[in-house]
């Protein structure tokens, strides 16, 4: 039973005695659901931030299934409304609720339907496009349809409404400069491109593609840090004019000559790779492999096996033989970072190869001849771990022959600028970005920092501070000190402590002035215009006396005054 189609929208009055504003509850109602009053701009800016976040696509797909929702839920109100659905009254709900909502105005041109047998056909004229209007306002004139909500709604009005998919399709649009707009729906499968227009519909989850793309971009990264590797070792051979770093420079060319093994010492994140690895390549052996191992970072009861190798079956997991770290570093380099965390196993293995240049796997008694370099380092006291019974007495003589100190980073401050030239470049280059570099008070600040994580510290906020700041811009203190203002920051309860500014003279009182001054906007010029005026007024104008109150030489003072 066909039902000839009224080109004529029926009366609203029906429907729009459902809306209820219970504004007094902060509720508006539409019989029994709950709508909004939502500013079509903001509909622009989610859409535009949609189509920046998602790319135009997805977008589209996003916002035709928020459509497909709404309409699906006005055709359940059209059942409950207009209950004989086979009259094109009861249709009409959708097109009606599309103009009460104040999306657009609906001319039907042709409709003809039968739910029970499915069959579908409707063509519809939209005038004044919500849509359209938001987004020329933000995009410019479409070049294809882009009324996507409101395609989706009529979708899934009628898909809900007939109890089967229909697809409606915009043939024209005013989003792309037509008049008005144009839409034609039918029966999915009687579209020829029906795949594509269903997919549109389909959720389209992003988090895998997320992962896929998260795993590609910890690869990149992974090569990128391969590929700065040789910075890393310039950083060893050129970066260091403190008299404390050229001594470890000089140890560490003369150990390269040999095979001795040496223990690297020094606090957490003074660079004790980055030494062991310039070590390795000054050496003989630098072609050969350098393989680092931080032995704090494996479990103690895997690292005989990671160090040593396994043989299969040897415990279960060990599903099949496979090499060691020791054996990847034959020839080469083998760095042991905290040495002191090795399993007392680990330990007995570990002097065997020093002893004798030899070593099994795990669970295998076939001997294997080993040539490797050993750099040992650690960040504790390793005759303590000794005394402690934690470590072998003998295996400490042994990585003791010859020991380095590698200094903390506050025992070597004429350095940092040279480090922060080179974390910059590096981490320029990384982020392909080009800041103007640290702004003059963020270097007196980081000069006067304490560094209790040493190099990896300063690293890490050169890294941070180049990321928040824009291109041709200096790096300022808030980038480096984001939690400047609290007084618990290091940097305000660091030198207190009167360790950091050797050559200062200054109390500890006098520098947590400095350090309260910097926090502010400070102006030296300003300051000590300041402090000039005011020496003079309590000198009463004795130049003399105003310049010993100030400290400095009466030629000083008068030449300043004329400044
Ligand atoms: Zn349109």
């Amino acid at each position: 039973m066909s039902e000839q189609p009224a080109l004529q929208l029926p009366t609203s009055e029906d429907l729009i005695s459902q809306i209820q504003f219970a504004y007094e509850d902060g509720k508006i109602w539409l019989d029994e659901q709950r709508m909004l009053l939502i500013h079509s701009a903001v509909m622009g800016s989610l859409r535009k931030e949609l189509v920046s976040s998602l790319g135009l696509e997805r977008a589209r797909g996003f916002l035709m299934r928020f459509g497909y929702q709404s309409g699906m839920k006005d055709a359940e109100f059209a059942h409950k409304i207009r209950p004989d659905i086979s009259t094109a009254d009861a249709f009409l709900v959708g097109p009606q609720m599309h103009c009460l909502k104040g999306m657009v105005r609906v001319d039907p041109i042709a409709l003809e339907f039968d739910v029970e047998k499915g069959e579908f056909y409707g063509e519809f004229d939209w005038y004044d496009s919500y849509e359209s209007e938001v987004h020329i306002n933000e995009f410019g004139i479409a070049e294809e349809p882009i009324c996507w909500t409101l395609l989706g709604y009529a979708s899934g009005f009628t898909s809900y409404y007939m109890g089967r998919k229909i697809i409606f399709k915009e043939t024209q649009c005013s989003g792309t400069g037509h008049d008005h707009c144009h839409i034609v729906g039918k029966p999915a499968e009687e579209w020829e491109d029906q795949e594509e227009l269903e997919r549109c519909l389909l959720p389209d989850p992003i988090v895998e593609e997320l992962f896929a793309l998260r795993y590609e971009i910890s690869t990149l990264r992974e090569n990128l840090i391969d590929m700065r590797v040789p910075t890393d070792s310039q950083l060893f051979n050129s970066v260091g004019q403190s008299p404390a770093f050229q001594h470890v420079c000089h140890l560490i060319q003369r150990a390269s000559s040999s095979t001795v093994t040496v223990l690297l010492q020094g606090e957490t994140g003074v660079g004790k790779e980055v030494v062991a690895r310039g070590l390795h390549q000054t050496s003989e052996r630098a072609e050969q492999p350098f393989i680092a191992v931080n032995c704090a970072c494996i479990p103690p009861d895997l690292i005989e096996a990671e160090l040593f190798g396994v043989r299969k079956g040897a415990y279960t997991g060990a599903t099949q033989s496979r090499e060691g770290k020791f054996e990847r570093a034959h020839g080469g380099t083998i760095f042991l970072d905290e040495v002191v965390e090795l399993s007392p196993r680990a330990q007995a293995a570990l002097l065997r190869v020093l002893q004798e240049g030899e070593m099994e796997r795990v669970g295998d008694n076939q001997l294997r001849k080993i040539d490797v370099r050993v750099v040992a380092a650690t960040n504790e006291d390793l005759a303590e771990a000794v005394q402690k019974g934690k470590f072998r007495q003998d295996l400490f003589y042994r990585l003791n022959v010859y020991p380095v100190q590698i200094p903390p980073l506050r025992e070597r401050l004429e350095d940092i600028p040279l480090l922060i030239e080179h974390f910059l470049e590096k981490y320029h280059n990384m982020y392909n970005k080009h800041t103007l570099g640290v702004s003059d008070k963020a270097m007196q600040a980081l000069i006067k920092y304490k560094w209790p994580g040493n190099i990896r510290e300063l690293e890490n906020m050169i890294e941070r501070g180049i990321i928040l700041t824009d291109n041709n811009r200096s790096i300022d203190m808030k980038s480096f000190f984001p939690s400047l203002a609290e007084p618990s920051h290091p940097l305000n309860v660091a030198s207190g402590t009167g360790e950091l500014c050797t050559k200062s003279q200054t109390t500890s009182s006098g520098e947590d002035l400095v350090d309260q001054l910097l926090n502010e906007n400070f102006d030296l010029n300003n300051f000590e215009q300041q402090l000039l005026d005011r020496a003079m007024q309590k000198a009463s104008g004795n130049v003399t006396q105003a310049a010993r109150l100030l400290g400095i030489t009466r030629p000083q003072m008068a030449y300043r005054l004329k400044k």
